[in-house]
């Protein structure tokens, strides 16, 4: 006689404020403002960032937690990454 103790899963009605993060963004390339969308596909992993009007865009790996917003600066960092690397030129590595 297990009396099967019943956990009735109260949800609790968490307040769910409705997500108002930012989707589009300024283009890094073409200064057009709205104009990159973010896909973010968290089953393959993969995020991509694209602008509607130049036709430049980026990809990178994408988690559970990553949100447009997060692949739009990951977008910007790799910019200016790669504006820092034109313009400095890393000195070779010296062999030990
Ligand atoms: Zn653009």
């Amino acid at each position: 006689m297990g009396k099967r103790k019943s956990r009735t899963s109260k949800s609790m009605a968490t307040p769910r404020k409705p997500p108002k993060l930012d989707t589009e963004f300024t283009c890094p390339f073409c200064g057009h403002s709205d104009a990159v969308w973010c896909h973010i596909d968290r089953k393959d992993r993969i995020a991509k960032a694209a602008c509607r009007i130049c036709s430049e865009n980026y990809f990178t790996s994408a988690h559970a937690l990553t949100e447009a917003v997060d692949v739009y600066s990951e977008w910007i960092d790799a910019c200016e990454l790669a504006n820092q690397g034109v313009r400095r030129c890393r000195p070779c590595l010296v062999k030990a």
